[in-house]
C-alpha cells in the first residue's frame, strides 16, 4: 500500500499538520487520481473541529477533488490514464437499494460512504479526503471534468456546486421563481450563479454589507442586509424559495417569515447546534421547511456538464497547503471570496 503525503487534523483543537496515509493499490474497478486541486468546504472545518460530534481522528478533510488519472484497473470502462477526473463527497454506496438505483447514492439505505470520515464497505479502514497527493476510488464514483474550464475553479463544484444545484432543480426553480439565497460563502455564491442561470429572480440575503457589490456581480438582482430591519421588512412574505447556506446559528423562524404562502425554505447549511422551529411559523402560510444533502452521482455529472456548457465556475482564492489553518480562521469570520482551493503542487 503506497504511502501518500496528506494534511490531517489529529484532534479537534490542534491545527492541521502534514500526515502520511496509505492508499490502496487500484483494484480492477478502481481509478487512481493525482490530485491537482482540492476545494475547502466549511464542512471540512466542522469535521476537523468535531462540530457535529462524529469525527474520528485523524481526519484528512477535502471532498472537492479534481486531478488527472494516473492508473486504472483492468475492468475500468469510463476512464483512461491522462483523463481529467473529479471526486466529490461520496466514494461508495450499496448500489442496490431504491435510492442507489435512483441515482440518489447520498441517501443510500445502508449509508453512502463519504470521501473522508467514512468507512470502506469492505472493512479495510477509514476513508481519507482530498488534502492529499492522490486518491483511489471505484470508477462509479469518479466524475468526468471538462478541459474547457479552469481546473482550480471547477474543484468547488464537486460539493458547493452540487449541494446548491440539486435543491434548485428538485424544487423546480426557474423563470418566475422568487429565490432568496441566505449566506454568501462557498455554497451561497454557487447558488446565486445557478439560480440566475436557471432564470429565477434572485435576492442575496447576507449579514455582510461588504458583499453587496459582489452579490450583484454574481448576478443577484437584489441585495438585502439581514441585520437591517427596514431591508428585511421589504421582503417579508416575498419569496417562493429560500436556500439557507449559513454555517452558524441563526433564527430559522425569522427567515420563514420572508416566504410567501406555499413557499419552501431548504437548509443546506449545518450549524453545530440544533435550532428551535415553532410550528406556527409553518402553519400560517402553509410553508415547508426542508433539507437537502449534496447530490447523487448522475446529478453531479449533469451539474458539471451544465457548468461546462454555461461557463459556470466558482470564484476562488488559490492557496498553498500550509495556509490551510489561516484559511479556516478566515472562513469562520465569513472572509472567503468565495472558495479557498488548495494547489496540491504545494504539498
Ligand atoms: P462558508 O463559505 O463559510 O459560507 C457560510 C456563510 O454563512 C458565510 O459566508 C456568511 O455569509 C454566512 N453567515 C451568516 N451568519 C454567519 C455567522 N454568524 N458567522 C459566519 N458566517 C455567517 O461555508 P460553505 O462552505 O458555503 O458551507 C455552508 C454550510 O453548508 C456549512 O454549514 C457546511 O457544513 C454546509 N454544507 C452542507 C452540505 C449539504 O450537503 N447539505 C454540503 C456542503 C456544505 P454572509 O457573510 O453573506 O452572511
Ligand atoms: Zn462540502
Ligand atoms: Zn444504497
Amino acid at each position: 500500500m503506497p504511502e501518500v503525503k496528506s494534511y490531517a487534523a489529529l484532534s479537534d483543537s490542534t491545527p492541521l499538520v502534514p500526515y502520511a496515509i496509505n492508499r490502496r493499490t487500484p483494484k480492477p474497478t478502481d481509478v487512481q487520481i493525482e490530485i491537482l486541486y482540492c476545494g475547502v468546504c466549511h464542512s471540512d472545518l466542522h469535521f476537523a473541529r468535531n462540530d457535529w460530534g462524529m469525527t474520528v481522528f485523524p481526519v484528512v478533510p477535502g471532498h472537492e477533488i479534481v486531478g488527472r488519472v494516473t492508473a486504472v484497473g483492468s475492468d475500468v470502462k469510463k476512464f483512461k490514464v491522462g483523463d481529467l477526473a473529479g471526486i466529490g463527497c461520496l466514494v461508495d454506496s450499496c448500489r442496490t437499494c431504491d435510492n442507489c438505483r435512483d441515482g440518489l447514492e447520498q441517501y443510500c439505505a445502508e449509508g453512502g460512504v463519504f470521501t473522508y470520515g467514512g468507512n470502506e464497505r469492505d472493512g479495510s479502514g477509514p476513508t481519507y479526503g482530498g488534502y492529499s497527493k492522490s486518491i483511489v476510488t471505484h470508477e462509479d464514483f469518479v466524475l468526468h471534468i471538462s478541459d474547457k474550464l479552469s481546473l482550480a475553479a471547477v474543484a468547488p463544484l464537486l460539493c458547493a456546486g452540487i449541494t446548491t444545484y440539486s435543491p434548485l432543480r428538485h424544487w423546480k426553480v426557474g423563470p418566475g421563481t422568487r429565490v432568496g439565497v441566505l449566506g454568501l460563502g462557498g455554497l451561497g455564491h454557487m447558488a446565486v450563479k445557478f439560480a440566475v442561470a436557471m432564470g429565477a429572480e434572485v435576492t442575496m440575503l447576507s449579514h455582510s454589507p461588504s458583499k453587496q457589490a459582489d452579490a450583484e456581480r454574481l448576478g443577484a438582482h437584489r441585495f438585502v442586509l439581514t441585520s437591517d430591519e427596514n431591508q428585511t421588512a421589504s421582503v417579508a412574505g416575498y419569496f417562493d424559495f429560500i436556500l439557507d447556506t449559513v454555517s452558524a446559528e441563526h433564527d430559522y423562524a425569522f427567515y420563514l417569515g420572508l416566504l410567501r404562502t406555499n413557499g419552501t425554505m431548504v437548509c443546506v447549511g449545518v450549524p453545530p447546534n440544533p435550532a428551535v422551529l415553532p410550528a406556527m411559523n409553518l402553519i400560517f402560510g402553509r410553508k415547508s421547511f426542508a433539507g437537502s444533502l449534496i447530490g447523487g452521482i448522475p446529478e453531479t455529472q449533469e451539474m458539471l456538464d451544465f457548468c461546462a456548457e454555461k461557463g459556470i465556475v466558482s470564484d476562488v482564492e488559490v492557496i498553498r497547503m500550509d495556509y490551510i489553518n489561516e484559511a479556516y480562521e478566515r472562513m469562520l469570520k465569513g472572509d472567503v471570496r468565495y472558495r479557498f482551493v488548495i494547489d496540491m503542487a504545494t504539498l
